[in-house]
């Protein structure tokens, strides 16, 4: 691994803080003990860049995060910025940041660790072991689709309309990364779609059928309707490996496949952009949940769902399968050892801080690595 990679640090508001506090360590363990090297760069950014610099994203943090390898975000936002005008609020910063670096391929995993399967509200034979991808298309679809709006009809009546739409492009893009990604996990993908219904799901399931037999032949491919894929979900979710839809179907879809897992302070997310002629692409990855304001500075934040962030970013941005196996078995071994922040206690466990949820994963890394 060279040394020379370059990793942004936002570490945000709230918890963000605290848990990306704790993701320093882990990779300064990975920098001393595996060679894991990053030049580090690190900014505020959300309201804390607000306070800083009177804007929630400064274009120094935003012209870095144009040029690192990868972007590490803890989290923004907090009740003290609920009066300041909404191009100034620290989620203009956040999104500010999604669209320059142009992420249209967010993926969320729904994981489900051993020793958390009580956790879910399933029953245990339907997610022990459970291990998916949903990977949403981000920056297109009825979401963004024109024309929009609210019309008021000849008859005075009013009318409602948004548009979804998709190009080529836009699919065969976001199929490709789920069809590269299927080599790094279990080789299937479903695509999700309404083609019994829609004019966009037919062509989105034309536009992967064509990109598969093109380049991925090897890889096991699906197809499966939005509401079937929804039920299976579940029924039986051990049955996907990846699930690649479009930003409407994977904003519900993967809402669902998280609360598979029971936690909002374990999930992990990655947001990914094209590739540009060297193959480098940029990448954003933080945790799911907010800036918990409620829980904010007194070390009480989970901050599992941000080293799994860590472990997602060595992954699918620098290709180090081993560490991130390595993060994520420690993490899980940590779980297993009965060590719990308070959103995961069990009854008759006592809840950990988040300093010490970080101590008990070093010692294990330390453990396995040795
Ligand atoms: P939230 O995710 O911050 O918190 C929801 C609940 O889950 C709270 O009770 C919180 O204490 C708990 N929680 C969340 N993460 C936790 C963790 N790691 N460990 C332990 N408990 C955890 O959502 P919210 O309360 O709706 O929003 C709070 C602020 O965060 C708002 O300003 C919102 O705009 C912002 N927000 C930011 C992001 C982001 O930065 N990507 C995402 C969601 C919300």
């Amino acid at each position: 691994m060279a040394a020379n990679k370059t990793l942004l640090i936002l570490p945000g508001d709230g918890i963000g803080v605290e848990v990306m506090t704790q993701v320093r360590r882990i990779v300064d363990w990975f920098d001393k003990r595996r060679a894991v090297g990053f030049d580090i760069l690190e900014h505020p950014v959300g309201g804390a860049a607000y306070d800083a610099h009177g804007t929630p994203l400064s274009d120094e943090a935003l012209s870095e995060a144009m040029n690192a390898d990868a972007v590490l975000l803890g989290a923004v936002g907090g009740p003290q910025y609920d009066n300041v005008p909404r191009d100034k609020r620290p989620e203009a910063g956040l999104l500010k940041l999604r669209k320059e670096m142009d992420l249209f391929a967010n993926l969320r995993p729904a994981m489900v660790f051993d020793a958390l399967v009580d956790a879910s509200t399933l029953k245990r034979e339907v997610v022990e072991g459970l291990d998916i991808l949903i990977l949403r298309e981000l920056t297109a679809g009825v979401y963004f689709g024109e024309p929009r709006g609210i019309e008021v009809l000849a008859d005075g009546t009013r009318r409602a309309i948004d548009t979804q739409a998709y190009t080529e492009n836009e699919i065969r893009r976001i199929a490709d990364v789920a069809f590269e990604m299927a080599a790094k996990r279990g080789n299937k993908v479903h695509s999700v779609e309404k083609a019994n219904v829609m004019e966009t799901g037919v062509f989105w399931r034309e536009v992967v059928t064509a990109l598969h037999r093109e380049k991925f032949s090897q890889v096991e491919l699906h197809h499966m309707y939005a509401d079937n894929c929804a039920m299976q979900l579940v029924r039986n979710p051990k049955q996907f490996d990846i699930i690649v839809t479009d930003n409407l179907f994977g904003d519900i879809l993967s809402d669902c496949a998280a609360m598979l897992t029971g936690s909002l302070g374990m999930l992990p997310s990655a947001s990914l952009g094209a590739e540009d002629e060297t193959g480098r692409r940029h990448a954003l990855y933080e945790p799911v949940h907010g800036s918990a304001p409620d829980i904010a500075g007194q070390d009480k934040a989970n901050p599992l769902a941000t080293i799994l962030s860590y472990a997602m970013m060595l992954r699918y941005s620098f290709g180090l399968l081993d560490d991130a196996d390595l993060v994520e078995k420690a993490v899980q071994n940590v779980l297993g050892a009965g060590i719990r922040t308070g959103d995961i206690v069990g009854p008759g466990m006592k809840a950990v801080s988040c300093s010490q949820m970080g101590d008990a994963v070093l010692a294990e890394l330390d453990k396995l690595a040795a």
